[in-house]
Order: C-alpha cells, then sequence, then structure tokens
C-alpha cells in the first residue's frame, strides 16, 4: 500500500482513541464485544459505540498466565490479559462487556473477567439444527437488549433496531466489496494488507466513516492506485486462510506466505468472510438477528455445516489454490474439525489442506516457514 495510506490507517486508529473519550464525556456508552455471535446491532440502536475485543497480541499473555493455565488458547489468554493487566483503552472504556457461551476455554474465561468488569453472557445453543434453539436463542437477545436498554438508560424499539441492521448492513457490504477485490487475478491486495484495513476499520467509533473509508479503498485497489506501482505481480500461489480468528499481531502465517513469494487472497474466518453476513431488514428484528447470527458457520457449532458450504463457495469464487486451517493451540473445535475441511477439500477440489497449529509468539517460526514452504511447492 502506499506510505501515505498506511500513516491514514495509523492515524485513524490514534484518532479513534481520542474520538471514543471525547464521546464518553458527552455521554455515549462503549460496549465490548468479544464475539461474532452478539448482534453488533443492539449497541448501534442506542448510539453507543461498539468495539471488538478479542486479544490479538502476546504481549498481555504472562499476566494471564498468572490466572488462567497456560495451555489454553492464545486468543483468550491475550483477552484476558489486557483486561487484567488494564493495556487495552478499548476494554478500559467499555462499560460492558459481551460475551458468549462459545467454546469452554472462554466462557471460563468470562467467569474470571467479571470479577473485574460489568460482564453479560449470551448463553449460546450448541446446535443450529435444533428446532429449540431458535427459540431459546431469541430469549437470549429480548434478554441481551433488555441489558443495553439498563446499562445504557435508552429503551430500543423496533424502529431503532431496524435502522441499526440497516447500517450494520452497509458495513458489512462494503466490508464484502472490499475483500472481494481478491476475486481478481492476480489479486490487487496482499493479505496483509486485507487484514490491517479491516482490523483498524473494526474499531472505527462512526461506522458511516468506516463504510466511506473501505468504499473508497475497494476502489483504489481495483483501480490499480492503492500502490505506487501497479498491482503486485507476484507468481502467488491463491491461498485460503480459515479456522481460527487473526488479527494484527497474530497475523505470522500471513507474514510468512507473503515472504515466500505467494498470498492469501482471502479470510473465511471470522476476521473475514464470516462477517460477511447481511441480516433480514423485513422480517420482525429481533427474529431476524437471531436466525442470521446464530447461523454463524463457526466450529463451536456442532454439526458445523455453515463452514463447509462457505468454504466451497470461496473456493470457487476466489479461484484458490491452496487452503491453510489455522488452529490456535488449545482450540478443540478448530482442531477437530480440521480433518473434516480436509476431507471436503479433498472429495470436492482434490485440494489437500495445510493444518497448523500454533499460538501467538514467535518460537516456530522457522518450524512454520518450512512447512508452508513445501506445502506451496506441492501445490
Ligand atoms: S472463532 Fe467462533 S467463538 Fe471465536 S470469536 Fe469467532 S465466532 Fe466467536
Ligand atoms: S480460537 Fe478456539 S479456543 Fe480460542 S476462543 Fe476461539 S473457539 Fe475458543
Amino acid at each position: 500500500m502506499k506510505e501515505e495510506t498506511v500513516n491514514r490507517l495509523q492515524q485513524i486508529s490514534e484518532q479513534n482513541l481520542i474520538d471514543i473519550e471525547q464521546a464518553k464525556e458527552q455521554g455515549r456508552s462503549v460496549i465490548g464485544f468479544y464475539c461474532l455471535y452478539s448482534p453488533i446491532e443492539m449497541a448501534v440502536a442506542v448510539n453507543a459505540i461498539p468495539v471488538p475485543l478479542c486479544g490479538t497480541r502476546n504481549d498481555p499473555i504472562p499476566t494471564a498466565e498468572e490466572s488462567l493455565p497456560r495451555n489454553l488458547c492464545p486468543l483468550i489468554k491475550s483477552s484476558y490479559g489486557y483486561g487484567v493487566s488494564d493495556t487495552c483503552p478499548y476494554f478500559r472504556a467499555s462499560d460492558i462487556i459481551i460475551g458468549d457461551t462459545t467454546c469452554d476455554g472462554k466462557k471460563k474465561m468470562f467467569e474470571l473477567m467479571a470479577h473485574f468488569k460489568p460482564t453479560h453472557i449470551l448463553e449460546l445453543p450448541q446446535s443450529q439444527n435444533n428446532p429449540m434453539a431458535i427459540d431459546f436463542w431469541r430469549a437470549e437477545i429480548e434478554n441481551f437488549k433488555s441489558v443495553i436498554e439498563e446499562t445504557t438508560g435508552t429503551d430500543i424499539d423496533d424502529d431503532k433496531l431496524r435502522a441499526a441492521i440497516k447500517l450494520m448492513n452497509r458495513v458489512r457490504k462494503a466490508r464484502k466489496a472490499l475483500m472481494d477485490v481478491n476475486k481478481v487475478k492476480p489479486a490487487p491486495m496482499k493479505g496483509s494488507e486485507l487484514l490491517e484495513i479491516l482490523f483498524r476499520v473494526g474499531f472505527m467509533a462512526e461506522k458511516e466513516h468506516g463504510i466511506l473509508l473501505m468504499e473508497e479503498l475497494t476502489s483504489a485497489a481495483l483501480n490499480s492506485t492503492l500502490h505506487d506501482d501497479e498491482a503486485p505481480k507476484r507468481s502467488a500461489k491463491r491461498i485460503l486462510l480459515t479456522g481460527v480468528p487473526v488479527g494484527l499481531g497474530s497475523d505470522k502465517i500471513i507474514h510468512i506466505v507473503e515472504q515466500l513469494g505467494s498470498d492469501i487472497v482471502a479470510f473465511e474466518n471470522c476476521s473475514g468472510y464470516k462477517q460477511a453476513f447481511i441480516v433480514d431488514e423485513d422480517k420482525d428484528p429481533i427474529e431476524a438477528l437471531a436466525e442470521q447470527y446464530l447461523a454463524t458457520p463457526c466450529s463451536v457449532m456442532s454439526p458445523n455445516e455453515g463452514r463447509f458450504a462457505l468454504l466451497k463457495e470461496m473456493v470457487e469464487e476466489f479461484s484458490i489454490d491452496g487452503v491453510i486451517d489455522l488452529t490456535w493451540q488449545g482450540c478443540h473445535t478448530y482442531n477437530i474439525e480440521a480433518y473434516l475441511v480436509d476431507q471436503m477439500l479433498q472429495e470436492t477440489f482434490g485440494i489437500t489442506s495445510l493444518h497448523l497449529e500454533t499460538d501467538y509468539s514467535e518460537s516456530d517460526t522457522e518450524q512454520l516457514k518450512v512447512r508452508i514452504e513445501a506445502y506451496l511447492e506441492m501445490l
């Protein structure tokens, strides 16, 4: 990316923190979210600022390990470490944090977190197919609405919720349009660039500003003005990254792939395409939110059929050569599902995936490089 774009993205992050502080002084609430299953629209409906809180850096992990087991998923330890050490300004600014009973590690971590931060946990069904699941989840969403109303002192009616759904649909459409730029061959954006944009925009307090920025960068990427020179003409293998979420600081796999001359052109995980859904704007808003959010294709669901459908669609649409399936150490659900992912890819596309299990540290970088290099050569 052009240096001015990189600097601008960094400035946006700094400005965003100032904006959040000012907004708080003016009485706006900040709601911290940990997972894709909680409808962000509930915060948007009361003009609160939603912030994503999943930890993506290694720095706070030693502090977390003073209370949490060392063999826990690094995402959980990083998230907890930021909170307990009070080193994340977004966590500090949050009036309440919202979690879901997704995996065992995360839900038990929230119990500890509740000792130093107001916390609300949505009880997430473990299956999307059980007919009772949607009724139960709908009741959880209703209750979540009451929690947000109580926290912010603002009522949420259907009109506010519909307006929030419309706005968040526009955000998700803009994110998807940006990600879809890489359907072009060769991919106009490196995976690291795409991730940086998506990651930083995710923290922007004003959703309209985020939409404008993504639209601008989408058009720059399509018109080859995102870089000083032409879009990188690489003899790249087109790789899809699936599995656990990644962010700035937990992106070593992406950098290794790029160092080896290939590209992650698409992210199926919840940092990427899992967020590319649209909530029905015509239905009862609570029902629409309950249905769409419960359909999130994460491995905490059993079975998780939606992930396989999404992968099939993406492998075709992004002309994928190879798939890297990433698991954070201690993440049993993604670790186990890797077998089924590989099986499906082999049967459907004749593609063997590369399953990698790692953490946020750099200690295994060389080993990962060897495995990724061998995989890319094999493709
Ligand atoms: S991977 Fe699953 S559990 Fe983890 S944040 Fe994403 S949707 Fe939530
Ligand atoms: S990566 Fe796996 S273990 Fe870690 S928080 Fe997400 S679902 Fe849980």
